[in-house]
């Protein structure tokens, strides 16, 4: 449980972080809350030799409207977002998901931008930014570059980025018309990580399913949007039996993982229920 040997060093500033990236290579980290990062050091798993500081970069922690998207800075903690008021009912799976990560010093600490260059297969993030269809703005030595949610997450603990390049901001577009968005989860009972998440953003044109997003995590090895069970329910009324029918096909044609905590086949069957629950209370 103690760490090996690491140099520290805080940056000011996003440029200074480049910087220190480039000078150190992949001996480098970043440190945002440390709330992954320095538990991976502990057992080990992670033995990185310089720990680049971010967690008090001021210009990376803020969550603004600017009108037709959310701008949320990668240091925004998962706190930040649970109590700000930016979201409105269009985006409010983005609340009621920070407010379910683990405890109140996990949410005080850690920040989106850690969890989603982290890549955990359990981790609440990943589906509401697919869900959402969130871009996702990093910087490297090469200046700016935008990466759509569904192209971030390649994978077990991987991601788009760079290793010289720093997540600065999540923009996630403003839905128009009647939208509603919500998340839920079934979660590990000490970590409170999901066993399966499931974010649900679904538009109606009176009792019509007009568009329907729907993303998983912690059902397979990187979180997904699940297109079965939204083209089922587009097109269709919103009713209980169309959600329960669009809802059982939840997590088809997907490797689904098993562990010590629920099988493939305990997994799946939660994927479906917790589709319908994501998906009743976003249309409320
Ligand atoms: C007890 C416990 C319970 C938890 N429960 C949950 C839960 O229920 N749901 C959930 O989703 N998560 C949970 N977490 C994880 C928590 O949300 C972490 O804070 C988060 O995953 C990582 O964010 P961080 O700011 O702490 O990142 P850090 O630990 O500092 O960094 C994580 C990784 O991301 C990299 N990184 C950090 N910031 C950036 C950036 N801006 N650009 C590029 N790379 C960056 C780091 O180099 C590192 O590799 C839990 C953690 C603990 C310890």
């Amino acid at each position: 449980m103690i760490p090996a040997n690491f140099q520290y060093t805080r940056a000011g500033s996003v440029d200074e972080a480049v910087g220190m990236l480039q000078e150190h290579g992949d001996n480098a980290k970043l440190l945002a809350g440390g709330h992954s990062l320095l538990p991976a050091m502990k057992l080990r798993l992670n033995q990185p030799g310089v720990l680049v500081d971010i967690g008090r970069i001021p210009e990376l922690r803020y969550i603004r409207n600017n009108g037709d998207h959310i701008a949320i800075g990668a240091a925004a903690t998962h706190d930040d977002i649970a109590n700000s008021d930016a979201f409105g009912n269009e985006l409010d799976m983005f609340p009621q998901a920070a407010g379910l990560i683990g405890d109140t010093q996990v949410r005080n600490k850690g920040t989106i931008g850690g969890s989603l260059a982290h890549a955990d297969p359990a981790a609440d993030w990943p589906a509401v930014i697919l869900a959402s269809n969130a871009t996702i703005v990093v910087k490297g030595p090469g200046g700016e570059r935008h990466i759509s949610a569904g192209d971030f997450f390649t994978g077990f603990f991987e991601t788009a980025l760079a290793d010289n390049e720093i997540l600065t901001e999540i923009r996630v577009p403003v839905p128009s018309g009647n939208t509603r968005s919500a998340y839920a989860k079934f979660m590990q009972p000490a970590s409170r990580f999901a066993i399966v998440g499931c974010a649900a953003m679904i538009s109606a044109d009176g009792d019509t399913c007009s568009g329907a997003s729907i993303a998983f995590t912690g059902v397979s090895d990187a979180a997904f949007k699940d297109n079965n069970v939204s083209s089922a329910l587009e097109g269709n009324t919103l009713n209980s039996g169309n959600i329960e029918s669009a809802a059982n096909g939840a997590a088809q044609g997907v490797d689904i993982m098993g562990d010590h905590f629920a099988s493939e086949d305990y997994r799946q069957h939660l994927a479906r229920v917790f589709a319908g629950r994501a998906i009743s209370a976003a249309i409320g």
